[in-house]
């Protein structure tokens, strides 16, 4: 199996990114990432305000997929997310939704073990999702930090073992790049951080021909959630709306007044992260609402 050592990562997608391997569509690859806070926090003495700031959010990557072209549509399956066995989560003054409430810089070492993520005396079930997923835009550089239409730091929880994820691709062989995973987070990310932790994660890419969606996607079990991130959360959800109806619209044939009303009736708007550069929303699709596969939708 391809594997990415942890040595080869970015702190920015770029159009015009170094890449660190090749791979064949439909071939495994493991990802060796370090965690959000580039390995520097060890102990509860390590706190936000010391690091340094240069070495956080490292994604590991980026990988060629042999075949991809722009225009067309990245399939990433999640195989396998395998975490260390030591996470940490940190907050401080400033920081997250309440930042303006709290006083201390405070860190917590969570041990992950056996599933479990132990915060003091709780113990939480492992949820492990992958933060920082994406591929390398258009135009514009993005650090790894902000998430857009190429993916990024969406902080989605729904991204875990046995999803797949779909991108926009806008460059030859996408240039995909995998960081940043939690070991568990709940919606909104409110204190600034999750369980952040080391982890290996093994996908297999496919590619699809065209794309209808501008926005990445991820389907899980029961659902697809179209990811969309802009600097405001309002605007967010609603360009999450906006996309739900045309993806409705388009997969069953009918009207967009028809298709705002299913939307209205059937598709959850959620909230992925709001403490991020942008925001991210999530319009939420139930499977059975949808007449075919997404990617024949798309
Ligand atoms: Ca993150």
């Amino acid at each position: 199996m391809n594997i990415i050592p942890s040595s080869r990562h970015i702190y920015a997608f770029s159009p015009d990114m170094e890449l660190a391997a090749t791979v064949q569509l439909g071939e495994a690859l493991r990802f060796d990432a370090l965690d959000a806070l580039g390995g520097q926090v060890r102990s509860e003495s390590d706190i936000l305000a010391g690091l340094d700031f240069n070495r956080v959010n490292p994604a590991t990557g980026p990988v060629r997929v042999e075949g991809v072209v722009p225009g067309s549509t990245l399939v990433v399956r999640v195989l396998a997310i395998d975490m260390e066995q030591q996470g940490a989560i940190v907050t401080g003054p400033g920081l997250g939704v309440l930042g303006s409430e709290i006083e201390h810089h405070t860190t917590r070492i969570l041990p992950v073990l056996n599933g479990m993520v132990h915060f003091g005396d709780l113990a939480l079930t492992a949820r492990p999702m992958i933060g920082v997923i994406g591929v390398a835009p258009d135009l514009e550089s993005f650090p790894t930090g902000t998430a857009h239409r190429h993916g990024g730091n969406m902080d989605t929880k729904e991204i875990g073992i046995g999803t797949t994820v779909y991108f926009p691709v806008f460059q030859q062989g996408a240039m995909l790049a995998i960081g940043d995973v939690h070991a568990v987070m709940g919606d909104g990310e409110v204190c600034v951080s999750a369980c952040e932790v080391a982890a290996q994660v093994t996908v297999c890419c496919d590619c699809i021909d065209g794309r209808c969606l501008d926005w990445p996607v991820v389907e899980t079990d029961s659902a697809v959630h179209i990811l969309v991130s802009l600097p405001t959360i309002e605007d967010a959800l609603t360009e999450a709306t906006r996309q739900a109806v045309g993806l409705l619209q388009k997969a069953r044939g009918i009207s967009k007044e028809e298709a705002y009303m299913l939307t209205s009736l059937a598709v959850d708007l959620g909230i992925s992260q709001l403490v991020d550069p942008n925001k991210t929303a999530k319009a939420s699709i139930p499977k059975s609402i949808l007449p075919r596969s997404i990617g024949d939708i798309i």
